[in-house]
């Protein structure tokens, strides 16, 4: 017998037909002896419609009016799933975050769980009920509704599991698991039987949208295993060994990967924004005159490059924000011209940050260098470099995105079998 966290997301609850699939996968895991906790998202798209009413009625709103709105997706399909399970002869019980209670910090829209009380729950589980719970919600220190980001079901999942004390926490999605790059851009990526938690965070840092950054964050410290599974197409009679008998990614320490890879994948993040101020003065203090006020108005600054000045004097900065805030950054830019003191602002946007992932970087030399010269081979010019210990990531016109995803792939093996 083993306590299990399962997690649907919107695409695996988006109707009655797909609730009932959710069911059985609920049902089996049930019927082989184990403890149950689900975690539900709002049906698929339903948030984004809910996040449309919110700013038709009023562009600019009340954060918790917000969260109040936005959490009521994941409310419905709690219900719904626990009705299915009753008629299947499943006993199970919804829950909303306030119910468990999933405390959150204040950050209304943007929240993080700071405790869950387990102790209701496992006392249903001892008189057999399922749990099912609303994810993506909790409640703040205001006593009201809060939500986790989007994405945040993830994080619901994780953090139970870690509060619980669960063997598992299996997340079921749309993909079976994890893959070396986004399938449709390169058709050869493979799914990955297991990757670390630290790969798996700068993934999805990076732009994989498998799972919320910040469950990534949670399973780490935490130690949570976590199996990302497809809930679709799964047979019947399969007992409840997923590692052994089901596709999947378990994320997980990295000891306990066997087969380790120099490079384990390729992320890339579209909507980036460059901007270089020109001949700016070469002196202490110049990074905190551009960086501070672009942080005070809570500007994202991503990468940054300083070159070397030729005479000591003046030299160029260029760094990257998210395209939605480039507009912002260059008007808080231009309002600190002074204080900065640049002869010329110019940005691009539309570009394309490419990221290379592995843990073997930290004992392999020259592994960022195989990648500037297959892209130079193929004419593709880098903007920016940055790098850190398992991962480097490339600025590039989004124009190349495709083809600089695929020759990385392909320089590290990935579309070789492991
Ligand atoms: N329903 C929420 C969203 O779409 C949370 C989630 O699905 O994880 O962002
Ligand atoms: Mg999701």
């Amino acid at each position: 017998m083993a306590l299990l966290v399962l997690k649907f997301g919107g695409t695996s609850v988006a109707d009655i037909d797909r609730i009932r699939n959710v069911a059985r996968h609920v049902k089996r895991e049930v019927d082989a002896g184990n403890e149950v906790a689900v975690v539900v998202s709002a049906m698929a798209g339903k948030t984004n419609e809910l996040v449309a009413w919110a700013r038709e009625a009023s562009p600019i709103h009340d954060a918790r009016e917000y969260d109040s709105i936005v959490a009521s997706g994941e409310q419905v399909t709690a219900g719904l799933l626990a009705i299915t399970l009753q008629a299947m002869g499943v006993e199970a019980r919804s829950w909303l975050g306030w119910q468990i209670p999933i405390r959150t910090d204040s950050a209304h829209g943007a929240a993080r769980i700071e405790s869950i009380d387990g102790d209701e729950l496992i006392h249903r589980f001892c008189l057999g009920q399922v749990a099912v719970i609303a994810g993506f919600q909790g409640i703040g220190p205001d006593n009201r509704i809060a939500t986790l980001g989007r994405g945040g079901s993830d994080t619901t999942a994780v953090a139970l599991a870690a509060a619980l004390n669960a063997d598992r926490c299996d997340i079921y999605t749309d993909v079976d698991g994890v893959y070396t790059t986004d399938p449709r851009i390169e058709p050869k990526a493979r799914r990955l039987e297991r990757i670390s938690f630290e790969e798996m965070l700068e993934m999805a840092s990076l732009g994989a949208k498998v799972l919320q950054v910040r469950s990534v964050e949670m399973a780490m410290v935490h130690g949570v295993r976590t199996f990302v599974r497809s809930s679709f197409d799964v047979p019947e009679s399969i007992n409840s060994n997923p590692e052994a008998l089901q596709p999947g990614t378990l994320i997980c320490d990295e000891e306990d990967i066997v087969e380790k890879e120099v490079v384990t994948g390729i992320a890339y993040a579209r909507d980036e924004s460059q901007i270089s101020l020109r001949r700016v003065p070469d002196r202490p203090g110049i990074s905190a005159a551009i960086f501070g006020p672009l942080a005070e108005a809570n500007v994202n600054v991503d990468m940054i490059v300083q070159s070397v000045s030729e005479d000591g004097s003046r030299t160029d900065m260029t760094f990257t924000v998210p395209d939605g805030d480039l507009d912002k950054a260059i008007k808080v830019i231009e309002e600190n011209r002074e204080q900065i003191g640049y002869e010329l602002i110019q940005s691009d946007r539309g570009l394309v940050k490419v990221s290379v992932i592995g843990m073997g970087m930290r004992s392999h030399a020259g592994v960022a260098a195989t990648a500037f010269r297959a892209l130079a081979e193929r004419g593709i010019n880098i903007r920016a470099i940055t790098t850190s210990e398992i991962k480097f990531s490339l600025l590039i016109s989004s124009e190349y995105t495709e083809l600089a995803v695929r020759t990385l792939h392909a320089t590290y093996g990935l579309d070789k079998a492991f």
